[in-house]
């Protein structure tokens, strides 16, 4: 028998909960049932408000497998897909199956303190490292354990192709469709100077090579991780190796949808 269970979540906007009211009547009119939380038996996950509010969903949820749309209640909305006012039309669309699953990857950064504890962090937009806050920081990076540069400035951001058009776009990173298994590498700041040489563009990794960073001695009792916008300073950091995640995201398309008619609706 089909399961009918879907997991709404929401951010605290008027307009999010009044969209969360009128979505809720139309799934029970419909034979839902509707619960707040994260459940295993959810054939669906919906996700009220702007990027922000996906992300949270996503990492409350921790990374569930079953399929997850967003309702764009926020500013860009690059992951939400329906507009408040196709409540109706989107249900109908779900039910009949018109629509696809994008698969989106993540990256994952697992930090090596020196008294050998090992700390994994997910991200889906991006991992962000970085420094004390105003200061530089220096980094030795290697791809594949292979030394390519010491990088000075402010920090480095990894960001997935999902994450290309967030803070890496912002940085003058590359838009990426995420289609493509890949990192990018984009420096925060980079120095490039007599006295610093960094590389100043970002740098595509493909999925099968990892990036090694270690901190200068100076700089390893102050090392920021955030991930999605959650941030964990550590003291003590030996190592820091960065992979593109076996964790994906699945996030439910309207059968209309298209990659880059989203980017130039968004960005011109
Ligand atoms: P926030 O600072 O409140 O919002 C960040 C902005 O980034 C929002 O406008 C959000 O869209 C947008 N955004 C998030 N993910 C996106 C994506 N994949 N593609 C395009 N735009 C995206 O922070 P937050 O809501 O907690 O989100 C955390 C994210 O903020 C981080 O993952 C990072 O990428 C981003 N960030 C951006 C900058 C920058 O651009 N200078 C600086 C720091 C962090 P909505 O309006 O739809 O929510």
């Amino acid at each position: 028998m089909k399961k009918k269970f879907i997991s709404i979540f929401t951010n605290n906007t008027n307009i999010s909960l009044d969209t969360k009211a009128s979505l809720i009547k139309i799934l029970k009119d419909r034979g839902y049932t509707v619960t707040n939380e994260f459940s295993e038996d959810a054939e669906l996950i919906i996700c009220i408000g702007g990027d922000g509010a996906f992300l949270r969903t996503v990492h409350s949820c921790k990374f569930p497998k079953c399929p997850i749309i967003g309702i764009n209640t926020g500013h860009l909305g690059f992951f939400q897909e329906v507009r408040p006012a196709d409540l109706d039309r989107f249900i109908t669309d779900y039910e009949n199956g018109r629509y696809t699953i994008q698969e989106l990857n993540t990256v994952k950064a697992t930090v090596t303190t020196n008294d050998g504890q090992i700390h994994n962090h997910i991200g889906l937009n991006e991992v962000i490292i970085q420094g004390r806050p105003s200061y530089t920081v220096h980094l030795y990076i290697s791809i594949d354990d292979m030394p390519i540069e010491k990088f000075s400035g402010d920090g480095i951001v990894i960001a997935t192709p999902a994450g290309s058009t967030a803070y890496n776009y912002s940085l003058g990173g590359s838009i990426v469709d995420p289609r493509l298994k890949l990192l990018q590498v984009t420096p925060i700041a980079p120095m490039n100077t007599t006295a610093y040489r960094s590389f100043t563009s970002s740098l595509l990794l493909p999925a099968e090579l990892s990036l090694g960073v270690v901190p200068e001695k100076h700089y390893e009792n102050r090392i920021a991780i955030i991930h999605d916008g959650i941030e964990t300073i550590y003291t003590g950091v030996a190592e820091i190796k960065v992979t593109l995640s076996e964790t994906s995201v699945n996030l439910l398309r309207l059968k209309d949808y298209d990659f880059w008619s989203k980017v130039k609706n968004k960005f011109l």
